[in-house]
Order: structure tokens, then sequence, then C-alpha cells
């Protein structure tokens, strides 16, 4: 009897009051929260969920258990790509769905181009409370409605953030610090409307220094070596033998690695300096040295930013949110783990070209489901605007993955993605390129050299075959498809301007 009410009730419901009228906006299934968790260098290597060359020991260890239940529940893209793989670029080409030749910033020391649309002012366009904490590192200010960001790189420990409303300074680590801010904003919002929250790590930037709570833990475990650690650049082009990134010949043992008189009485860098003190590595085994302690500090560093992905999840799940709010987490570009006895970025090769790109969306992205689709993060801009109703201009580059996620992924979807590294920092050259499924290939316009590399008989890209015969018909095909990318996004020049001004070291 009382489902028959209740059927008469709802049908009586639905004639008397159109869909949407009676649910508030921020109830509304059209208009979901959007949390953005967006970290600084985190390798997807560093990720259990992404099943990569340290997976498995960041699962046995439980380096990032709350970003991978992020990832149980919800979808992993497994080829997420930038643009160019480093800080101020990658963020300019995520916040206006443009590569850098056309939004401004090439390189670390630009600005987004005056009245070049970006995301955030959109947002608030859409009737959305739009607000970002932490890390901005961009020449120009946040459009966001409510923005308190760090002045350039920030540092790991009493932070200050800048608003509208001038500085202000903070006790403690800036992790949680960044946790803080935002988690307090969450819970003073105006709840008539929906949200958009980007929460921006400064972790696990260089110089890699880690909560305090975190300073010996993993003390004594041993990190796998990648087979690569101890390559000589051969079979390579010139670029690769001549860079400063290795561990071996450019990691310092003071700022990078806190050895030293400074560090000695540190009780977070004192055993460190004891057992170097006691084994005085050398050679081989001083390379070794450095890469347990270089990895033991970068994943100390991400593990205080996995509990911040924690904490986010447990306000959400509090404040009844879960449902109704999507979370991403993702990172600026990939890094080098020693892979190819490297740290740092900026290559179009795999470590730093892969973005960590993880989306939680209750009711549309089936738990555990893995994307193969190729995304990059000048989609991020035109995916925000179609799940917050906003509204795109015409020519942006990127596309909405927003049918891809909806397991409606259109039969032209891309195959390949344009790159574009203007920098010269760590000695890497100018490049620019595509990353295909099967192949990498990458020009340097100032040496005018090519390597091509194939990913299904060299994941770890030691070999160039550009110049190898069997790979004539792969060269002009790949070769083809690059002009129609650069014609497609109107990129004509192959180095920075000089106007750009100077290229920025870090
Ligand atoms: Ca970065």
């Amino acid at each position: 009897m009382s489902s028959i009410l209740t059927s008469i009730l709802r049908i009586v419901v639905s004639l008397v009051i159109p869909f949407g009228s009676f649910v508030h906006a921020a109830d509304s299934p059209r208009k979901p929260n959007i949390v953005f968790i967006f970290s600084d260098d985190h390798s997807i290597q560093t990720i259990g969920a992404y099943e990569s060359r340290l997976s498995e020991f960041c699962k046995k260890h439980a380096i990032t258990p709350n970003i991978d239940k992020l990832a149980a529940e919800g979808g992993v893209f497994v080829n997420s790509f930038c643009a160019n793989s480093l800080c101020s670029p990658s963020r300019a080409a995520i916040l206006t769905g443009l590569h850098g030749h056309a939004n401004g910033v090439r390189t670390l020391t630009q600005g987004i181009t005056p009245g070049v649309w970006s995301f955030p002012k959109a947002l608030g366009e859409a009737g959305y409370q739009a607000a970002v904490f932490g890390k901005w590192h961009l020449a120009s200010k946040p459009e966001y409605e409510t923005w308190s960001v760090l002045q350039g790189q920030g540092p790991y420990e009493n932070p200050r953030l800048s608003s509208a409303n001038g500085a202000e300074a903070y006790e403690g680590y800036t992790t949680d610090v960044i946790t803080d801010v935002s988690l307090a904003w969450l819970e003073k919002r105006d709840q008539s409307k929906p949200f958009f929250l980007a929460v921006q790590h400064k972790a696990p930037h260089r110089n890699w220094i880690p909560p305090v709570r975190f300073a010996t833990w993993l003390d004594g475990t041993e990190i796998p070596e990648p087979e690569t650690l101890f390559d000589n650049y051969e079979n390579r082009g010139s670029g690769a033998r001549n860079q400063k990134m290795e561990i071996d010949r450019h990691m310092a043992m003071a700022s990078d690695l806190k050895v030293g008189e400074q560090f000695a009485k540190d009780p977070r860098y004192a055993a460190r300096n004891a057992d170097f003190a006691k084994r005085k590595p050398e050679g081989r085994d001083l390379v070794r040295w450095k890469y347990q302690e270089y990895l033991k500090d970068y994943l100390r560093c991400i593990r205080a930013v996995d509990e911040s992905v924690g904490r986010i999840d447990e306000a959400l799940k509090k404040a009844g949110l879960s449902e109704k709010t999507i979370v991403i987490y993702s990172s600026d570009q990939g890094f080098f783990m020693g892979e190819h006895g490297w740290f740092d970025k900026r290559w179009i090769y795999e470590e730093s070209l892969h973005m960590p790109f993880i989306i939680r969306w209750p009711g549309v992205v089936k738990p555990g489901t893995r994307f193969a689709e190729f995304i990059q993060n000048i989609d991020y801009a035109p995916a925000f605007m179609e799940l917050t109703g906003g509204k795109t201009p015409d020519g942006l580059h990127g596309k909405s993955f927003v049918p891809v996620l909806k397991g409606a992924t259109p039969a032209d979807w891309r195959k390949s993605v344009y790159y574009h590294y203007y920098d010269t920092g760590h000695g890497v050259p100018v490049h620019y390129g595509l990353r295909a499924e099967q192949f990498t290939l990458a020009h340097f316009p100032d040496t005018k050299e090519w390597e091509l590399f194939d990913l299904k008989k060299d994941p770890q890209q030691m070999r160039n075959v550009f110049t190898d015969a069997a790979y004539a018909a792969d060269v002009t095909k790949l070769q083809a498809e690059l002009t129609r990318l650069r014609a497609q996004y109107h990129a004509t020049e192959e180095t920075a301007p000089a106007k750009q001004g100077k290229r920025a070291k870090k």
C-alpha cells in the first residue's frame, strides 16, 4: 500500500515540479563540485595505482594509500601527458587550454599573455565559487575568485601566502598548511553554490625536504634501482649526452642530499650523515647511495601529499559531499627517479612526459577504470568547462575528455600528442615532437638532430632508431603527423623568440 502511495506521490511531484527546480544548485547532478589536488613534479613511477617501475614498492610501503584509494574508487589515465615538462608552462597550459606558443608561457619566467582566456574566471560566470591555495608559480596573477598562493617556488616550511589582501605568514610544513587553508575555505564557503577548489602543493619539488614526522621513515629499506641508472647515453643524440641532470655529477651533496657539517646535528639528517661518514661511498657506490637518499626524501614528501589527499577525502565525507564532488589528483609533469641516471624533468622522454591523472566521479566513472585514451594538460580547461557548464571560447587547443569519462570516446579522439620544450635549464636542449602509441619522435632544432624511439621494442628509450632503414616508413609517417599537429596548433616557431627574455635556469 505504502509503495503505491509513494509511486503516486512521485508521479504527482514529477508533473507539478519541473526537474531541477526543487533541488539546490549545489545538489544538482548537473553541477558537481570539483576538488583539483595538484602537486609539483610527482612522477607516475611513485604512485602505487600506476603499475609502474616502483608501484610494488609504493604499495608494500604504503607511500600513496590515499591516492591509490582514489584510483580504486575512480579511474586512472595511463596515457596522460604534459605539453612542456616544466612547472610554469604546464600550469599555463592547464589554465588556458593552449600550448605555450599561444598562451605566452614557454619557460619559467613568463606569465600568461594579457587577454588570453583562462578557466578560473569562467567558473565564476558558470555560478561556481572558485578558489586556489598553494603553489601558483606564474608571473601572472590568479584569476580565481579566491586565491592564496606561495610566492614563486615557496619554502617547505613556514610559508607566506599572498592573496588579494596582501601576504600572510603561516607556521608549519607547507603541505599541511596548504591543506589546512583549503579545508578552512571548504568549511566556510557559500553553501548555496557549487565549488571548484584547487589544492596545489609545492611538494615534492626539489630539494625534497620531508616533514619531521617522516624524516627517518623508510630508513633501512632498499629502493629498487632502475636498469638504466648507469646509462652511458650511447645510441642517442648529443642532448642526452650533454645534459646536466645526472645523480652522479649534478646532484648536490649539501642542498639536495643534506650531507655536510651543517646537517650532522639535524635530527632529520644525523643518521644519514653518520652513515655517509662511516661508508665513505665512491664511484658507483656513491651514485647508488645518492639514489637511495634522493628517492627516500622524495617519497617522504609524497607521503605528506598523500596524507593531504586523505584529509580532503575525509573532510568531503564528513560534510556529506563525497557523492556530489569530483576529486582529481594530478601533478604538473613527471620526473626522473634515477632512470637514465637522472633527476629532474624537461624531456619528451617517458618519465618526464607522463602526468598522473586520477579522477573519482561517483556514479559516472566506474571504480577501477583504466583509461588508455591520450589526454594532455591542454584538455583540462575544456573538460572543466563541460563539467561545470561554463563557456569555452573558440580556438582552444585542448579537447574536453568528459565523453571519455562517460565511456563515449569520440571515434576521432587523438592518437598522438604534441610536445615543445623551449627552456635550456639543466643543459637540456630545445626540442619538439610527438608521442604516439608506439613511437616518440623528437626534433632538436639547434643541432638539427632527430630521435625516434620504438616504445614497443625499447620502452626504456635507449636506442634512437631514426636513421635505421627498417623504420624509414615510420619516420615518413610520423614526420607528416608532426607537421599536421604543428599546423593544427599554428606552431610556427622552433625555439623561443628572443623577446621572450632570458631563459630561466631552474
Ligand atoms: Ca613541476
